[in-house]
């Protein structure tokens, strides 16, 4: 069965046309010119939507808040008269509503543009029954699931972009269910803020990260890892004494362990969370500020918070290819850290072009699937082994 393309625009001409390139890509088409018509019938067996955001009757945006409803999986593609940045808000949009958003035309464009944007697409072809969506976890489960060690951490590699040859991951929690298989953060981690879970979260994740890590130094490999902490263990006053004695238990350099804060985490009781991260590096262990350049964190505060890395938000990242606002933004968060003497990882690295445009800029490390995804222990070993040739 052909994939189901849906082009929506109230210009009929440009419409058609569209349709036609879609129909030579081996799409099956169908057209509207009012949005209004096309959310009366619509249901939801699409696989790709073209979408223009300036309409008469009902604007994209409107549409796009529709889809969102729907549970819509399709992938959108957006077309704008308007400059790319309405465009790239548009697309937030969708992203945050929880829509695949495929990619964008500004009008006027291209037709090889469209051929090219189709023919990147990924149609994963249906079986026609809706994406499974499981209800999170009550409180309840989650905690069985920790009592019961349900959880488990995966490592993905970053890796230096620099010529050192230091061996470094990012520790990522997964949640090995015994009905559903393996499921990734998204799926719990709001469940564990929400119900006083993420301390003992966080704690299962730091004991298995240290084990893990003085495991793989007795094996000859050196691994700094890096764990994500939320705003609510940055609280706990006594979190420096705790990860102190963890680190002894371990016999590990706190060099070796990075804990990775979320910009947003860090802007809710900056004070008291200062307090705790000043006392935090002045034991040697490092921080690194995550998802850099989607909070709200001004420069004095990354001057005044004791930082030694900046890592890219994988937004900017993944774009820098055909964005060149997202590509800038990169660059001035890399000369950034460099000014502050602070070391700047990108995270999204999904091509080799990236990956050397992020070289010619200085930054120091790179993290992505580009490289590898994230993996079971065990596998990660043997990753690094073959990677640094030893
Ligand atoms: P994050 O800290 O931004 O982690 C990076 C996420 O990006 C991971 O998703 C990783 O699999 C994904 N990723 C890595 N490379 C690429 C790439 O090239 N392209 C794309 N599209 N994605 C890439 P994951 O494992 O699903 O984790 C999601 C989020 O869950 C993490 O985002 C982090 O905020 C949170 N999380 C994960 N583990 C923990 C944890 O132990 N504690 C806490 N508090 N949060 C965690
Ligand atoms: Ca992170
Ligand atoms: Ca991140």
């Amino acid at each position: 069965m052909k994939p189901q393309l849906i082009v929506i625009d109230d210009e009929a001409d440009l419409g058609s046309l569209v349709c036609d390139v879609a129909e030579q890509s081996g799409f099956d088409v169908s057209q509207y010119t009012s949005a209004r018509h096309f959310m009366q019938q619509y249901d939801n067996c699409a696989d790709v939507i073209v979408l223009d955001l300036m309409m008469p009757d009902i604007d994209g945006i409107e549409v796009i808040r529709f889809l969102s409803q729907q549970q819509c999986t399709a992938q959108i593609i957006l077309m704008s008269g308007f400059d790319s940045s309405v465009l790239h808000s548009a697309q937030k949009l969708a992203g945050e509503r929880g829509l695949s958003f495929a990619g964008s035309l500004t009008k006027p464009f291209r037709l090889p543009q469209l051929m090219e944007l189709l023919d990147s697409l990924e149609i994963k072809t249906r079986s026609h029954s809706p994406r499974t969506i499981i209800d999170p976890p009550s409180a309840n489960e989650l905690k069985l699931a920790i009592e019961n060690d349900e959880l488990t951490v995966f490592f993905q590699p970053k890796v230096s972009l620099n010529g050192d040859q230091k061996a470094a991951a990012e520790a990522l929690v997964r949640w090995q269910h015994p009905d559903h298989g393996l499921l990734t953060p998204d799926y719990f981690i709001d469940t564990a803020e929400q119900n006083d879970l993420i301390d003992s979260l966080t704690w299962v994740v730091l004991r298995q990260v240290m084990s893990q890590c003085s495991q793989w130094h007795d094996q000859g490999l050196g691994v700094q890892v890096a764990v994500n902490m939320s705003a609510h263990t940055l609280k706990e006053l006594n979190l420096p004494e705790q990860i102190g004695n963890m680190l002894q238990q371990y016999a590990l350099d706190p060099s070796h362990l990075v804990l990775e804060v979320t910009e947003t985490a860090l802007m809710e009781e900056l004070i008291k969370s200062l307090d705790i991260l000043t006392r935090l590096r002045m034991r040697g262990i490092r921080l690194s500020i995550d998802d850099f350049g989607t909070g709200y964190s001004s420069l004095i505060q990354l001057y005044r918070a004791p930082f030694s890395e900046i890592k890219i938000d994988r937004s900017f990242v993944s774009e820098m290819d055909n964005d060149r606002e997202a590509a800038t933004i990169v660059q001035t968060i890399i000369d950034l850290g460099k000014n502050l003497n602070m070391k700047t990882v990108a995270e999204g690295v999904e091509t080799e072009a990236c990956k050397e445009k992020l070289k010619t800029l200085g930054c120091e490390q790179a993290q992505g699937y580009l490289f590898a995804r994230p993996m079971p222990a065990g596998e990660f070993f043997k990753w690094y082994q073959k990677y640094l040739g030893l």
